[in-house]
C-alpha cells in the first residue's frame, strides 16, 4: 500500500538528525510491504486535509522557526482537520513548540503557533541539553520506555488535563520541573526528543505507522508485524544508560 507522508519545512526544521525519523518510517513501512511517498510541504505549498496519512515536522533554531512560523500558523485549520480525520503526526522540538499556541523567544518575540497541542512555550536563560529517558504515558504502550536527546531553551507548559507522551525518568523534559515530556492529541505526538528519536524507539515508529495505515485504509488500527530490531534495542539501551547515568535528575 502507498502511505502518503507530508514532511513540513524540511529545509528549515531539520536539526539534530531529525530527517532520520523519515528514513525509519520509510524502512519500517517497506519491511511490511508498504511504500512511503514523502511530499515536502513548505512555505506557500498547499496542505490539503486528507492528502496525507502521516505528517512530520522536525526541530530548528529560533531563527529558522521564525522563518516558517507565520506559514505554519496559517495552516491551523488544515492541520487540525488532518488530525481530526485520523492522520498520524509526529512533531519534534521546534516543530512541537510551534504546533502549540506559540513560542516566546529569548528576545521576547512571540511566534504564534498552530494551536494543535494544548501548551505554550517560553524560552529560558539556559538550554536544557542531554540524554533523556521517559516512561511512556501512552495507554497503547504501558511500561514502555522512550530514550532520546534533548537540546532546547524552550520551557513547554501543558494545559491542565493535557496528555503527555511520557514521564521523565532522567533529563529535563517539557520544562525541567513538571517531570512530563511531550504531548499527545489523538494520533498526534509532540516531543523534545531528538537523536533521531525513532531508530532507538522503533515501537513508537510502528505505532505511528499503524495509524497511518488505518488512515489510508479507513480501517481500525492493527499492530504491524514485529521486526527483529536487535540493533534498535541496543541503541535504546545505550541511550537509556547514558540518560540514567545522569542520576534521574537534570544535568
Ligand atoms: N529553538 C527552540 C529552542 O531552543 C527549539 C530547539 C530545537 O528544535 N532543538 O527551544
Amino acid at each position: 500500500m502507498i502511505l502518503r507522508v507530508g514532511h513540513l519545512y524540511p529545509e528549515y526544521l531539520n536539526i539534530y538528525a531529525d530527517r532520520g525519523n523519515i528514513a525509519v518510517f520509510v524502512r519500517r513501512a517497506a519491511a511490511r510491504g508498504h511504500e512511503l511517498r514523502v511530499e515536502e510541504v513548505t512555505l506557500g505549498t498547499p496542505l490539503r486535509p486528507g492528502a496525507h496519512d502521516l505528517l512530520y515536522v522536525g526541530g530548528g533554531q529560533d531563527r529558522e522557526q521564525a522563518m516558517i512560523a507565520p506559514d505554519l500558523a496559517a495552516r491551523r485549520e488544515a492541520i487540525r482537520a488532518a488530525v481530526d480525520g485520523g492522520a498520524a503526526l509526529l512533531a519534534v522540538c521546534g516543530g512541537y513548540q510551534l504546533l502549540g499556541r506559540g513560542y516566546r523567544g529569548r528576545d521576547g518575540s512571540w511566534l504564534e503557533g498552530a494551536g494543535l497541542f494544548p501548551h505554550e512555550t517560553v524560552a529560558g536563560e539556559t538550554r536544557m541539553i542531554g540524554d533523556v529517558l521517559l516512561e511512556s504515558a501512552l495507554p497503547e504502550a504501558p511500561g514502555r520506555t522512550i530514550a532520546g536527546f534533548e537540546n532546547h531553551a524552550g520551557r513547554t507548559v501543558l494545559d491542565p488535563g493535557a496528555e503527555a507522551l511520557g514521564r521523565v525518568v532522567a533529563g529535563y523534559g517539557n520544562d525541567g520541573s513538571s517531570r512530563l515530556e511531550g504531548c499527545r492529541v489523538g494520533r498526534a505526538f509532540g516531543t523534545y526528543l531528538h537523536g533521531p528519536l525513532l531508530p532507538r524507539n522503533p515501537w513508537l515508529a510502528d505505532l505511528l505507522l499503524s495509524w497511518a495505515v488505518a488512515h489510508a485504509t479507513r480501517g481500525a488500527p492493527e499492530a504491524l508485524a514485529p521486526l527483529a530490531d536487535e540493533l534498535e534495542a541496543e541503541a535504546h539501551a545505550v541511550a537509556a544508560g547514558r540518560a540514567r547515568s545522569r542520576g534521574g535528575r537534570p544535568a
